[in-house]
C-alpha cells in the first residue's frame, strides 16, 4: 500500500535531542544530540549495542521520558505525553493483561484508546487477532500462551489502535531464533500491509536489514547517531548476496572497530 511520501512533510521530527539521567556520580548523557526525521510509511531502525540509549530514545518518543535538551514533533507538534497515536511493542512477554482474556486485551485498549464502544471494538479486535493468526485463541488468557504468541497479541493490539506511529523495542529479542525469524516476516508482512510507519529497535545487524527501510545505526556513551543505510527491496531477502554485502559493511562501517568514530555532524 502506502510507500514512503517522499514530498510529505515528516511525521516525525527530532531535533537535536539529548537525553540524561541522574546517576550515582552526577548526569548520565545516554542521548547526545539526536536528529532524524520519519517521513509516513517509512520504516526507520535505531540500531545499535546495549547501552547506546535505544529505549531511551524510544520511551521520549512515546512520551514516557522528557528530552533534557531538543524537541520530538510529531504531526508538528510536540510530544509531551503518551497516547494512543504512538502504541509501544515492548521486548517483554509481561506487556498484556494477565487477568484479561487475548480478545480482552485488544477490546480494552480498543474501547480506552480509539473510544470504540464493546461491539465494535470486539469485531476489530478479532480481525486483528486473525490477521497476527491467533483466532484460536482469542479466549486464551496470557499465561496459556507461548512468548510468540504474547508478542503477537502486542502486535496486534498495538495496529489495531491505527497508530500515527509504531514504536517497537526488540520485540523479537527474547524468542528463540526460527520463532524470531517468523515474527520478522510476519510483521514485515503486516507493515507493508498496512503502510505503518514504524520505529524499531534492535541491536541485530540482520533484524535491522530484515524489517527496516532505512537503519541509523547508534555508538554509544553517550548515544549518538553514528551512520545512516538505505535498505533497498531487494536486499531485504534473507539469503541473497545483496542481505550478506549490507550486513557486512554495516558491521564493517560501524561495529568492527571497538571505538567507532562518532559522526558529529
Ligand atoms: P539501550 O536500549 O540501547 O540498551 P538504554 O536506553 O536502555 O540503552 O540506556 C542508555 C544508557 O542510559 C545506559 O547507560 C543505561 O545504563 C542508562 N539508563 C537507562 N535507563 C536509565 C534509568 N532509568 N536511570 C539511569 N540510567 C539509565
Ligand atoms: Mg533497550
Amino acid at each position: 500500500m502506502a510507500g514512503p511520501q517522499i514530498n510529505a512533510p515528516p511525521l516525525l521530527v527530532l531535533d537535536n535531542v539529548s537525553i540524561g539521567y541522574r546517576a550515582p556520580r552526577g548526569h548520565l548523557t545516554a542521548v547526545d544530540r539526536v536528529s532524524f526525521t520519519l517521513a509516513a510509511g517509512e520504516r526507520l531502525v535505531l540500531l545499535g549495542p546495549s547501552g547506546c540509549g535505544k529505549s531511551t530514545l524510544l520511551r521520549a518518543v512515546g512520551g514516557f521520558l522528557k528530552p533534557s535538551a531538543g524537541q520530538i514533533r510529531l504531526h508538528g507538534k510536540t510530544i509531551t505525553k503518551p497516547g494512543p497515536d504512538r502504541m509501544t511493542v515492548f521486548q517483554e512477554f509481561d506487556q498484556l493483561l494477565p487477568w484479561r482474556s487475548v480478545l480482552g486485551n485488544v477490546r480494552f485498549a480498543l474501547q480506552r484508546g480509539n473510544g470504540l464502544s464493546r461491539r465494535d471494538a470486539t469485531d476489530v479486535a478479532r480481525d486483528w487477532l486473525g490477521r497476527v493468526g491467533l483466532e484460536r485463541f482469542v479466549d486464551a488468557y496470557p499465561h496459556t500462551l507461548s512468548g510468540g504468541m504474547k508478542q503477537r497479541v502486542a502486535i496486534a493490539r498495538a495496529l489495531a489502535l491505527r497508530p500515527a506511529l509504531l514504536l517497537m523495542d526488540e520485540p523479537f529479542a527474547a524468542l528463540d531464533a526460527l520463532t524470531r525469524r517468523h515474527m520478522q516476516d510476519e510483521l514485515l508482512a503486516l507493515c507493508e500491509d498496512t503502510g505503518s510507519t514504524t520505529l524499531f529497535v534492535t541491536h541485530g545487524i540482520d533484524e535491522a536489514i530484515r524489517v527496516g527501510t532505512r537503519i541509523l545505526a547508534m555508538t554509544p556513551h553517550p548515544g549518538r547517531l553514528a551512520a545512516s543505510f538505505e535498505v533497498p527491496v531487494e536486499t531485504r531477502a534473507r539469503g541473497t548476496p545483496q542481505f550478506a554485502a549490507l550486513e557486512s559493511h554495516i558491521q564493517q562501517s560501524v561495529f568492527a572497530d571497538s571505538a567507532p568514530a562518532h559522526a558529529d555532524a
